[in-house]
């Protein structure tokens, strides 16, 4: 039996970055993977390559509806699937590739095959040579999968998640999206562009719940513009492929007949046949994984982090933890700042949050006041031609410290590490609007959006 410090189950954002952070810290690391490939659902099937098609069909979009715009001529603007696919897979291969070269600089042992718990400091690896490992301690980082829904009858090609969205090998005539979270709105736009006519069919009356309701409901107004066309307050009962073609129904509608369906109603923690229920490892009535403030699970020696544990299920919140449960095994500081962790939908314009939304600072009688600047009186945003959207900063009444910041508009996944910043650093508004932002730059917005606080904004 081979003896470690730490075995980590899971290679994703949260496991091989605490695998590396633990090996930094002089910890004799493995990392057990049931896939082939290092970098779990946020690189093989998750944030990258829907990022790298979301660029692609931007820029054809951006080629044959916007460039004339721009004084460029490029007629006949055409685009090849099977090339943006290629280029995707490519850049997961070589980002999972990268994963394995950090592995092996920092000397971590990775084993391939599913790894379950026999008993705390016992890790069985069932996979092409079965072993038994034994570890001081042992991080689950095991993620999530896509919820199922009741009635739809997921058949792995016409009706599927966003595995086979990021991977269908024609444009769908007609794509149903259920759910307009994230990946709804994500992939709905991916296909949008490319042509596909894409309806989105949402059980709540708006789009992206727990997002800034007065941003998200601007979002909505500009994505329709875009294709996008939205069916909220739609109970989806069932769907099915019927004569190679899919039918969906919703409660008191007509059934919608369409070419694929992307069920996208959100992600459960993957804990299945991990060994937990053997050893009481206590859950949330949803499955996700209880732990303290160290991440330990209920069962000392054990810990657990990332999507499989309450909290945003987003790569770099399960990143954080994985250094900070890390750091806490090595005898260090522990701590992850929920208040600082960003979200951003890669739509176009963007949306991105970080800190309290309006609503939850009304339901916890926090006073706050509101700046608001828009893209469309900022220059930078004229000369790139994007100037829909706007910031918006909420600073505590009294204090003036900044609590959460919003952002719907050009580039705004990259705008919002300032407002990040300031959060975690507990900076007011007031020091915002008066750090010097260059000229012309789209964060010039998030400044005049601090001025706006104090109702002195310069260029409005
Ligand atoms: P995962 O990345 O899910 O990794 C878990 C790993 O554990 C997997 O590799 C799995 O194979 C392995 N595993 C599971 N069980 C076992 C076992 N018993 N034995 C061995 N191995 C096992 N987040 C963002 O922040 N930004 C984005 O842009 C973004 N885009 C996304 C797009 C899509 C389409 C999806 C589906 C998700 C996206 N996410 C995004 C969410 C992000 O992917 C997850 O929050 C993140 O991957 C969670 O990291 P994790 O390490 O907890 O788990
Ligand atoms: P989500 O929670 O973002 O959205 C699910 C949506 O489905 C919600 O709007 C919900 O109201 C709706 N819904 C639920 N049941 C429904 C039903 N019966 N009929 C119609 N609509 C229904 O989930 P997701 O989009 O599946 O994404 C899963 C997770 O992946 C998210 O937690 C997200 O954080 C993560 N993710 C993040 C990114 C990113 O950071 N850019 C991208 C993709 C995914």
């Amino acid at each position: 039996m081979t003896q470690h410090d730490l075995v980590v189950i899971g290679a994703g954002p949260g496991g091989y970055v605490a695998a590396i952070r633990a090996a930094q810290l002089g910890m004799n690391v493995a990392c057990v993977e049931k896939e082939n490939a290092l970098g779990g659902t946020c690189l093989r099937v998750g944030c990258i390559p829907s990022k790298a098609l979301l660029e692609s069909s931007e820029l054809y979009r951006l080629a044959h509806s916007h460039l004339a715009e721009f004084g460029v001529t490029a007629d006949g603007v055409k685009f090849d699937l099977g090339k943006m696919m290629q280029r995707k897979d490519q850049i997961v291969a070589t980002l999972c590739k990268g994963i394995e070269g950090l592995f092996r600089k920092h000397k971590i042992t990775r084993y391939t095959g599913h790894g379950r718990i026999l008993a705390a400091g016992k890790v069985q690896v069932d996979g092409p040579q079965p072993t038994e490992l034994s570890a001081k301690n042992i991080l689950i980082a095991t993620g999530s999968v896509s919820a199922p829904l009741k009635g739809v009858e997921i058949d792995g090609d016409l009706i599927g998640t966003s595995t086979e969205a990021l991977a269908y090998p024609q444009v769908p005539g007609h794509l149903v999206v259920i759910g307009a979270g994230v990946i709804g709105l994500e992939l709905g736009c991916v296909w949008a562009r490319l042509g596909s006519k894409v309806t989105v069919l949402e059980y709540l009356d708006r789009i992206l719940p727990g997002m800034d309701t007065e941003l998200a409901t601007e979002a909505q107004k500009i994505l329709q513009k875009q294709g996008l066309d939205f069916r909220l307050g739609m109970r989806v009962t069932g769907a099915r492929v019927q004569d190679g073609r899919c039918v969906v129904e919703c409660d008191g509608q007509p059934p919608i007949d369409c070419d694929r369906v992307l069920l996208a109603v959100g992600r459960l923690p993957n804990t299945n046949d991990l060994g937990l229920d053997n050893l009481n490892v206590a859950r949330t009535n949803r499955g996700f994984i209880q732990v303290d403030r160290h991440f330990q699970t209920s069962i000392p020696g054990i810990y657990a982090i990332g999507d499989a544990i309450p909290g945003p299920m987003l790569a770099h919140k399960a990143e954080e933890e994985g250094v900070a449960c890390a750091e806490g095994l090595a005898g260090k500081y522990c701590h992850v700042n929920y208040d600082a962790i960003p979200g951003v939908v890669y739509t176009d314009p963007e949306i991105a949050s970080v800190g309290k939304t309006e609503e939850q600072l009304k339901d916890a009688g926090i006073p706050y006041r509101k700046g608001a600047f828009p893209f469309m009186a900022n220059g930078r945003a004229r000369a790139l031609g994007q100037t829909e959207g706007r910031v918006k900063i909420l600073a505590h009444a009294e204090t003036d410290r900044v609590l959460g910041v919003h952002i719907l508009g050009p580039r705004a996944g990259d705008l919002i590490a300032e407002a990040a910043t300031a959060i975690e650093f507990g900076a007011s508004s007031e020091d915002i609007a008066r750090t010097s932002h260059a000229h012309p730059t789209l964060a010039e917005v998030i400044k005049e959006a601090a001025f706006a606080v104090d109702g002195r904004a310069i260029h409005i």
